[in-house]
């Protein structure tokens, strides 16, 4: 294994290492970032946003990419359909989700909300909270269903 300095610190690291573990600087054997990951965007575009908009990695600046589209697909997912790990939009698939429609780990629907941890107008999840409420331990005004109870 070859080791040089890191491009930040100066601690010795692999020149293939990820990140520094001193500093933690995104690629430290390299003069500059590269940037990593996918992207790909629809020509067609509405009202400004790609109709698609798919984005994994980050930039040539070590920026986390954020999916920006009416279907916006990435680890960062903003749009009117977005899917990623870190979801927003008007319906929104995540593992942390906002949106109008929310279906996640962590949910947060304005309307309605689906997950292990579900919180919304109406709201179905392990962990449910909202006006309607259904799932295993619900905290609601109206409880359509629930197992402790
Ligand atoms: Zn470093």
């Amino acid at each position: 294994m070859q080791t040089v300095p890191c491009r930040q610190c100066g601690v010795p690291v692999n020149a293939s290492d990820a990140t520094c573990p001193q500093c933690g600087a995104l690629q430290p054997g390299r003069a500059q970032i590269e940037a990593v990951g996918y992207v790909w965007e629809s020509r067609l575009r509405w009202m400004g946003l790609p109709l698609v908009h798919i984005a994994f990695g980050h930039d040539d600046k070590g920026k986390a990419r954020t999916a920006c589209g009416m279907i916006a697909i990435g680890q960062r997912a903003v749009g009117g359909v977005a899917i990623g790990i870190v979801a927003g939009g008007f319906i929104s698939l995540g593992v942390v989700s906002v949106g109008v429609f929310s279906l996640g780990v962590v949910s947060l629907g304005a309307l309605v909300a689906c997950g292990v941890n579900a919180i919304g107008a109406l709201s179905i999840g392990v962990v449910a909270v909202g006006y309607k409420v259904g799932g295993v331990a619900t905290f609601g005004w109206k409880v359509l269903f629930s197992v402790t109870k």
